[in-house]
């Protein structure tokens, strides 16, 4: 586009004019194929059109005949046309006739013209249709004719997206965006919502296409990537990494992406073909997007993913919208949709109007599914393409029970989920009728139904579930919520807050559980290759004893004269629970020193996380007041299985008898000790699971409050001494879950599990 052409900017302009004129959108096709062609000096310009999905028909040509216009129809792959449609991407020839999927049309009389240049019209990867350009003259289409073309396209598509050009005749594809669309996807949270989509990280719109000043766009867009590129390098060696939601490895390949001379120069170039910054990010953004579709090696779609965020971000940076969608006003009925978020990011949101949650990613351990659990927010992880497919403002079902998902559902996929919602409402009564009811298995066995809770939001389940204590206090949601370090006062304040709530109902508070995937945000944290086996928990704590001190000490002023009940996490041997009992001691007697009351009684606690525990059992039920098996991380480090991997979702089973039979161990060791023990791991409140954990031998359970109404059912109609009998030989069993075994039982004997 250099010499003797007016260039892309003017027609650009041109076009622009020719898109705000008041006269019908036949005519307004026919007008932008006349300036195009002039423009590149080209005797034909045709716009296709995809209609019904699959079929391209002739909206618009200057040159061609003009009876083919709405008769010349081609199916997606047939032809030039159907080939750019369906590989979304441009086709530059001399010789049309001679590439191998030419067909000839008579009615359109193209047979004159030699050289053709045809691009996709494409709007978020989608392709609407086709334009080609075409010449008589044998010649190459130079670089920027291609470029500038595409840029063209972008303007068309928008003509297009807007539904114009098949407003006379009933449409075109753009109005599959409000299609209703069913996806599937895995529970992560149970309940069920219904709501207006909110898109965590807001998409961009980009309005104005066209620019004023090539110059300004161009300074605009590089400060833009400047700030992006800051914001991932800030991201990496701050502790932010968790806050944002992002993996490590997503953000080191949006760093690798950002750095990438080709993609940043792929967007300059399209400002200079007379596009603003954004709408030059959207192109290129385009691009990849359609790629991404037709990609099918997983790492390559993985990559492109990445690419489209990091677009997505760089759009927000320049229109000056950074933030989350939790810093702006909510629906009454928020489903939030996301790529991934971290535990702080969803405790952002106003919790009062989250009816749902929705995750690209996300596996059922993952903490940010624990934080959703206990806000109670119904929510689905893994829904492939859901971001894409939704817009702001979209009616969605949130599906907790079957993992489904509905976009903008029709009226009756929606009234039915009307009445699943009050049906679940009355079975939430009912199982709230028991609440009173004690917790008593039918052959007599008495069972402690505990719950896990990390924010005093939560404590008003306690009373509501009807269950006998707090079997984990999580105190590092406290943590992960502020922006700055909680002083001991604060911690204080919580431990207060939650002690008061209890009401004299048993609370374990378990110390500060940081690193892995929760990362306070204050806190610089160096990069670790693996940081689930990295520097967390008590490690740290053993390292940083001051952390520990203080939490130590607010634990004992807030629980002055009362119970204290503390655990510590991730224990590996049996000297780190040593040292952490030697710091409580410490603390103890500086409280004796200046006169604090102490609490009425004091007990120390380790969980069973890491699997060298097993080993070490004797030694540490001797020591240890009591234990509690943490069986997120227990079976992820058993199993060498990512707990927040959505791949190893599901690979192993938890009733696997090989786990089963590693639990029933650690419950005949504490029972040889004499010493309390629990399990407050997420299989605990799902009634299969914990059916078997009474099987062998468990007595006290700890789980997310909604939990605690099905699993007190599942107990009240459970003779336990009979499920023993028939799991007992089960658990030497080679097969890699007794699953089926134990549901059948459950059905034999009318268990509700
Ligand atoms: C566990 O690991 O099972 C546990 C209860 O702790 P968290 O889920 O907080 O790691
Ligand atoms: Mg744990």
């Amino acid at each position: 586009m250099r010499g003797n052409l007016p260039g892309p900017r003017a027609l650009l302009r041109r076009l622009r004019e020719a898109m705000a004129e008041p006269v019908g959108a036949q005519q307004r096709l026919d007008k932008i194929t006349v300036l195009i062609a002039a423009n590149m000096v080209a005797e034909v310009c045709s716009i296709y059109v995809l209609r019904g999905g699959d079929t391209l028909e002739l909206f618009a040509t200057e040159g061609l005949k003009r009876e083919a216009v709405h008769a010349t129809r081609l199916k997606v792959g047939e032809g030039l046309v159907g080939t750019i449609a369906s590989e979304a991407e441009p086709l530059n020839l001399t010789e049309a006739q001679d590439h191998p999927a030419f067909a000839y049309r008579p009615e359109t009389g193209e047979e004159a013209y030699h050289s053709f240049l045809g691009v996709p019209i494409l709007r978020g990867g989608d392709t609407l249709g086709v334009l080609v350009v075409q010449n008589r003259a044998r010649r190459i289409y130079s670089e920027e004719e291609v470029e500038a073309l595409q840029t063209i396209a972008m303007l068309v598509a928008e003509m297009v997206a807007s539904g114009e050009p098949g407003a006379e005749d009933g449409g075109t594809d753009s109005e599959d965006a409000a299609k209703p669309l069913h996806l599937d996807g895995v529970v992560l949270s149970e309940g069920i919502g219904l709501g207006h989509a909110v898109m965590h990280e807001p998409k961009i719109v980009v309005t104005n296409l066209i620019s004023d000043d090539i110059d300004t766009e161009t300074q605009r867009l590089n400060e833009g990537i400047e700030s992006l590129r800051a914001w991932i390098d800030r991201m990496l060696t701050s502790g932010d990494v968790a806050r944002a939601g992002d993996h490590r490895d997503v953000l080191e390949a949006y760093r690798m992406l950002a750095y990438d001379r080709g993609w940043a120069r792929r967007i300059r170039e399209a400002v200079a073909t007379g596009l603003t910054a954004e709408a030059g990010v959207e192109r290129v953004q385009s691009d990849a997007r359609a790629r991404m579709m037709r990609q099918t090696d997983p790492y390559m779609r993985e990559r492109l993913h990445d690419l489209d965020d990091l677009s997505n971000r760089l759009l927000r940076i320049l229109v000056g919208r950074t933030v989350t969608a939790a810093a702006s006003e909510l629906p009454r009925d928020a489903i939030i949709i996301a790529r991934n978020m971290g535990p702080a990011e969803l405790l952002d949101y106003d919790g009062t109007r989250l009816r749902g949650l929705i995750l690209e990613e996300g596996g059922p351990s993952s903490h940010v599914a624990i934080v959703a659990r206990a806000l109670g927010i119904a929510t689905v992880g893994q829904v492939e393409g859901i971001v894409e497919a939704v817009e702001a403002g979209d009616a969605v079902v949130v599906d907790g029970e079957s993992g489904e998902v509905h976009v903008r559902p029709l009226a009756d996929v929606e009234s039915a989920y009307v009445d699943k919602v009050r049906f679940r409402a009355r079975r939430q009564a009912q199982y709230k009728a028991l609440q009173d009811t004690p917790a008593v298995s039918s052959d007599g066995e008495e069972v402690s139904l505990f719950i896990n809770a990390g924010l005093v939001v939560e404590m008003p389940h306690l009373t509501e579930s009807g269950a006998a204590g707090i079997g984990l206090y999580r105190t590092e949601f406290q943590f992960l919520l502020a922006a700055t370090f909680p002083r001991m006062r604060e911690q204080e304040k919580v431990y207060r807050a939650v002690l008061d709530a209890a009401d004299g109902k048993p609370v374990v508070f378990r110390s500060l559980d940081v690193g892995g995937d929760k990362v306070m945000p204050f806190l610089r944290h160096a990069h670790e290759e693996n940081p689930a086996l990295g520097w967390r928990a008590i490690r740290m704590a053993l390292d940083r004893p001051a952390l520990l001190r203080a939490q130590v000490r607010a634990l004992l002023h807030a629980a002055a004269g009362r119970e204290l009940s503390l655990m510590f996490p991730m224990v590996s041997e049996v000297g780190e629970f040593q040292r952490a009992r030697a710091i409580v001691d410490r603390e103890l007697k500086h409280l004796d020193r200046f006169g604090h009351p102490r609490p009425r009684s004091i007990r120390l606690g380790a969980m069973i996380e890491v699997p060298s525990l097993m080993w070490q059992l004797d030694s540490l039920l001797d020591k240890a007041d009591f234990v509690s098996v943490g069986s997120n991380d227990l079976l992820q480090f058993t199993w060498a299985c990512d707990r927040s991997n959505a791949r190893m979702a599901g690979r192993f089973d938890t009733l696997n008898p090989a786990v089963l039979r590693m639990l029933a161990q650690i419950v005949e060791a504490a029972g040889k000790h004499g010493k309390p023990l629990t399990l407050c791991g997420e299989m605990a409140g799902r009634p299969l699971e914990a059916m078997a954990l009474l099987g062998i031998g468990f007595r006290s359970i700890s789980m997310a409050p909604a939990s605690i109404g099905p699993v007190k059912a599942m107990l009240l109609k459970l003779d336990i001494g009979k499920l023993k009998d028939f799991l007992t030989p089960l658990l030497t069993s080679e097969s890699s879950s007794l699953r089926g075994e134990l549901r059948e039982f459950a059905r034999q004997h009318k268990v509700p599990v």
